[in-house]
């Protein structure tokens, strides 16, 4: 009976030491907040100036959207991460590249693509969050088409430019990567740019942009606080933040990881996007269904990631992934609310009771599901047996 009793010491003493080991990771699981119900956003960036044949692609969205509703009777939403301008190429050729000239948004060029957004925006199927000015940063482009024949005829073009056409570390808005590895810009110059950006924003959608999410996922703090300071709410992240371009040119340099509901220094919340449904890439329907269905059990909600490119290049085989990826998510969890990020963040901010989860048990099972995905942890926890009494809790025993 002692040594029983010694060896059931012994196995809870090891739990414990486990627990202490990973007690970090495993208290801001538990700390993130418990969403009661599965919750649906769409979230599709790139959209904007640009190619004008978005146009007929976001009302072919608004008609998707329109046809797919969750039990409360609301159309599904997708949100457009907004660019606001693309280079005016004809006018940079003129100056043979040694300056910068923007199209923007608000320019008469681009109304059918503004009336198309419009119509969704009425329609409560699309919401628009910053992106950008521009989906670069302008003198890092001009410096870089100085040695790059690509980049100079890709600026020079004299129609809309795809910025899916630029070398991804170009692409990067807020990094100098016209060489790399790539070089913080000034801050100064963030604020000044991020200032200008939101004021765009504000006068083409008669708001505040409330949600940002940074083009390529590479910021920093001094973008954040811009952000907060031009009204920004809610910035969109895949859970880690990379500050730079490697000398590989991919984005490194990370320097946070985040949850969702977590709160960035500069005031604003992170939220998470973490389901990705690329059609163009092969991704199915499946993939968004079983996507939303894990981050269901971990009591989070799905933000799910789909660029404009797969509505341009993949046209009505795209819509048709996505109308059976929302139509098998209302099939497989009808109890599935679409919702906007700027929505989301307002219920965490409030801790509202209708959409977050304050019972025990749900919010124990919601964590224990949240744990696999900590590094190490679980094998740790199969090989100690702690694996058992964590499945119990969350009833997975
Ligand atoms: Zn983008």
């Amino acid at each position: 009976m002692t040594a029983f009793a010694l060896a059931i010491g012994a196995v809870c003493v090891l739990w414990i030491a486990v627990l202490l080991a990973f007690a970090r990771p495993l208290l801001a699981r538990w700390r993130e907040p418990v969403f009661r119900v599965p919750v649906l956003v769409i979230e599709s960036d790139d959209w904007g100036a640009g190619p004008l044949a978005q146009a007929p692609a976001l009302h072919r969205l608004v008609d998707v959207l329109s046809g797919v509703r969750d039990c409360s009777g609301r159309a599904a939403v997708m949100t457009l991460g907004v660019i606001l301008e693309v280079p005016d190429g004809p006018r940079i050729a003129a100056g043979d590249c040694r300056d910068y000239y923007g199209i923007a948004l608000d320019d008469p060029h681009f109304e059918a693509i503004r009336e198309a957004m419009r119509a969704g925006i009425d329609a409560g199927v699309f919401a628009p969050q910053l992106h950008g000015q521009c989906h670069y940063w302008p003198p890092a482009v001009l410096a870089a088409a100085g040695q790059n024949e690509a980049v100079r005829r890709w600026l020079v073009d004299p129609e809309p430019a795809s910025t899916e056409a630029l070398p991804s570390p170009l692409q990067s808005r807020w990094v100098d990567a016209s060489s790399l590895p790539s070089r913080p810009l000034p801050e100064r110059d963030i604020q000044m740019a991020v200032a200008e950006e939101a004021t765009a924003f504000h006068r083409i959608f008669g708001s505040v942009p409330g949600v940002a999410v940074a083009t390529t996922f590479v910021w920093n703090d001094a973008v954040e606080a811009a952000w907060a300071a031009a009204g920004v709410d809610a910035i969109v992240t895949p859970g880690r933040r990379a500050t730079c371009r490697t000398d590989d040119g991919t984005p490194g340099c990370t320097d946070a990881a985040m949850l969702t509901g977590a709160r960035s220094t500069a005031g604003p919340l992170y939220l998470v996007r973490d389901v990705y449904f690329e059609p163009t890439l092969g991704h199915g329907p499946q993939r968004l269904i079983d996507g939303l269905r894990q981050r269901s059990r971990q009591g989070r909600v799905s933000l799910v990631e789909t660029h404009r490119f797969n509505f341009l290049q993949a046209g009505e085989s795209a819509l048709t992934a996505l109308d059976a990826g929302l139509r098998g998510a209302l099939a497989a969890l009808p109890s599935l609310r679409f919702a906007a990020p700027v929505e989301i963040a307002r219920a965490l901010r409030a801790r509202d009771p209708a959409w977050l989860e304050s019972r025990l048990r749900p919010r124990l099972a919601a964590w224990t599901a949240r744990l696999d995905e900590v590094p190490r942890f679980r094998r740790v926890a199969a090989l100690t047996g702690l694996a058992w009494p964590l499945a119990m809790i969350g009833g997975r025993a």
